[in-house]
């Protein structure tokens, strides 16, 4: 559910918050947000992490 009055990206609850793919914690802070994207079989596939120290930790 997105309401309408707040911009995207700002006051990302828990519940609708990505979760990061190593540590599993919701990622409320934009700030530090990585995303990674890449393609599969046609499929773009999104990789989500809290901070920078997640993201070098990860092996797809
Ligand atoms: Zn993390």
């Amino acid at each position: 559910m997105v309401d309408p009055t707040s911009d995207l990206g700002e006051d990302v609850t828990e519940d609708d918050a990505p979760r990061c793919e190593v540590c599993g914690e919701p990622i409320v802070s934009e700030s530090t947000h990585r995303v990674v994207t890449w393609t599969e079989d046609d499929q773009v596939e999104t990789a989500h992490f809290c901070d920078d120290d997640c993201r070098s930790d990860w092996d797809p």
